[in-house]
């Protein structure tokens, strides 16, 4: 194993022969909402002296790049609350045809209609929009500050610029577990994706996640009563096992990373807004790539990389009584 240098752009792959071409890249662990599956109500954020510079961030995805990633998202923490997000966009989406083949983003929507049209001109074609209801009111209990019409603004905006859709749904038992199929009709009527999330046990938070859990086989059993749903063979580069639907351009997609193991494809790598390299989203286990960013030695960060992949693990060992992880969904955007 080794990982790649600029003139041998194919080997970033781990011990177990998994290529990796992926990575989502975080702008900033903070957010505007407060998701109760995410993080607690008063999480505490990052100091900013410790955020890369706008600079640093495209740098890296330059080496990412050179070292065979192909694909990279932009995410969070929310990272259109990010001052300059777009221009960091803008950098990496320079990168599109030289090597990096497909730049997305995935946002709670809330900034998403002030920035459609700069993130149209930076390159990305696809964005994810995660909403969890479209009760207002329920919408804001899931997200505790969200504010819905604001989010369905930015979809709207987001949908005339152009862009591809998906809606991001984390299956909730007992708070939007009857929204699902409802939310499929809607993201059908509306040209959009559907991608359905099984709650993972990343960071503490203060409620029991397990209480709230919903097999993705449940949510496709409810909404197979509804539609006839064909499994497809498309593919984004993520989790996702997709279903088509005859007639419709929408499909539906299911993260089940409890239920339907996924490891042994991972083909991504995930790296903080300090520039922790965490090798999977269910360890805590990571390298530090601030310094070699800040540093002279041009090859300190390949010799970084090769010593994350040496150390990635087979798999994710989720348990839903327990945190598998004391960081957060938003340091790494899942
Ligand atoms: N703030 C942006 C957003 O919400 O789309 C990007 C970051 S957010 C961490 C990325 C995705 O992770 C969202 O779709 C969110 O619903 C999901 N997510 C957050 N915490 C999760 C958890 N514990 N289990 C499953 N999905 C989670
Ligand atoms: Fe923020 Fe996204 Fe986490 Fe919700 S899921 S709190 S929007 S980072």
């Amino acid at each position: 194993m080794s990982c790649s240098t600029p003139s041998d752009p194919s080997t970033l792959v781990d011990r177990f022969g998994r290529r990796i071409s992926y990575v989502r890249l975080s702008l900033t662990d903070r957010c505007d909402m407060r998701c109760r599956y995410c993080m607690a109500e008063d999480m505490v954020f990052l100091p900013r002296a410790e955020i890369l510079s706008h600079e640093e961030i495209i740098a890296l995805a330059g080496q990412l790049v050179a070292s065979g990633v192909s694909r990279i998202r932009l995410t969070g923490g929310e990272p259109l609350s990010r001052r300059g997000a777009t221009d960091v966009a803008r950098g990496i989406g320079a990168l599109l045809g030289h090597g990096l083949d497909e730049l997305t983003l995935t946002t709670n929507g809330t900034f998403l209609a002030d920035h459609a049209d700069a993130l149209w001109d930076a390159g990305i074609r696809r964005i994810n929009v995660s909403m969890d209801s479209r009760d207002p009111e329920r919408f804001r209990h899931v997200t505790r500050q969200g504010d819905l019409a604001r989010v369905l603004g930015g979809i709207a905006a987001a949908k005339a610029s152009g862009f591809a859709i998906k809606i991001n749904m984390v299956a909730l038992n007992g708070i939007n577990d009857d929204e699902i199929a409802p939310m499929f009709d809607w993201c059908i009527e509306q040209g959009f994706d559907l991608s359905l999330i099984e709650t993972m046990p990343v960071g503490s938070i203060s409620e029991d996640r397990s209480s709230h859990f919903l097999p993705l086989s449940e949510a496709q059993a409810r909404i197979a009563e509804r539609h006839d749903l064909v499994p497809s063979t498309h593919r984004t580069g993520g989790p996702a096992r997709y279903w088509s639907v005859p007639g419709h351009a929408s499909r539906l997609g299911l993260i089940s990373p409890l239920t339907q193991n996924f490891c042994a494809s991972c083909n991504r790598i995930r790296i903080s807004a300090t520039g922790k390299l965490y090798m999977c989203l269910g360890h805590d286990t990571h390298v530090d790539l601030r310094a070699a960013l800040r540093g002279d030695d041009p090859l300190a960060l390949d010799r970084l990389l090769d010593q994350a992949l040496g150390a990635k693990p087979e798999r994710h060992e989720f348990d839903l009584s327990r945190a598998a992880t004391t960081r957060h969904m938003n340091a790494t955007g899942g």
